[in-house]
C-alpha cells in the first residue's frame, strides 16, 4: 500500500520563488489516497472527546467534513471574510505581506463544545491560530488540531504551543 506522501505532489518556486508547495489534489483525486487521507486524520482523533469539528477555507472543508461525517459530529466552516450570511465574529492575522480575516458564523460553535480543528497544511500557523480564537471567543474549547502536511521548519506548532497538535506528515 502507498503511504501518503507517495500521493503529495511537490511543485518547486510556486506560487512565488523559494516556496515548495505540498499538493493535495493529487491525494484527494486518488481513491485510495482519498480513503488514506481521512483514515489517518481520524487516527489521530482516536481518545479524542468532542462534538464539532470545524475546517478553514478552503481544503480544510475537504478533510474536516468527512470526519466529522465519520464521527457523527457537525462540521462548522471558517471562511475568508465576506462569504457568511448571516451574524458573524472575524479575527485577522497577519501574512508575509498584509494580513487576512477569517470569519464565523456566531452560532457555529456552542459556548462549552469541545471542538477539533482540522486543515490540510500547518505552515506558520497564523491561519490555525487565528481559528483557535474565534472558536474559543465563541465560548467553544480546542480540544485538538490535526493536519495531514506539517511544514515544520516553520515553527507552526510553537505559534499553537497551547494546544494538543498533530499531524500525518511532515516535511522539514
Ligand atoms: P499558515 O497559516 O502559514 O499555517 O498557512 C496555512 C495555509 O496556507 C494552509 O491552509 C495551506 O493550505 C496554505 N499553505 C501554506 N504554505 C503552503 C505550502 N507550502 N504548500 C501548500 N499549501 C500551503
Amino acid at each position: 500500500m502507498k503511504k501518503i506522501e507517495e500521493y503529495v505532489t511537490s511543485i518547486p518556486d510556486f506560487p512565488e520563488p523559494g516556496i515548495i508547495f505540498r499538493d493535495i489534489t493529487s491525494v484527494i483525486g486518488d481513491p485510495d489516497g482519498l480513503k488514506l487521507a481521512i483514515d489517518s486524520l481520524d487516527d489521530l482523533l482516536e481518545g479524542v472527546d468532542y462534538d464539532v469539528v470545524a475546517g478553514a477555507e478552503s481544503r480544510g472543508f475537504i478533510f474536516g467534513t468527512p470526519l466529522a461525517y465519520k464521527n457523527g459530529k457537525g462540521f462548522a466552516l471558517v471562511r475568508k471574510k465576506g462569504k457568511l450570511p448571516r451574524e458573524t465574529i472575524e479575527a485577522s492575522y497577519d501574512l508575509e505581506y498584509g494580513s487576512a480575516t477569517i470569519e464565523m458564523h456566531k452560532d457555529a460553535i456552542k459556548p462549552g463544545q469541545k471542538v477539533v480543528l482540522v486543515d490540510d497544511l500547518i505552515a506558520t500557523g497564523g491561519t490555525m491560530e487565528a481559528a483557535a480564537r474565534l472558536v474559543e471567543e465563541l465560548g467553544g474549547k480546542v480540544v485538538k488540531i490535526i493536519f495531514l502536511i506539517e511544514l515544520a521548519g516553520l515553527k507552526g506548532r510553537e505559534r499553537l504551543a497551547k494546544y494538543d497538535v498533530a499531524s500525518v506528515i511532515c516535511y522539514d
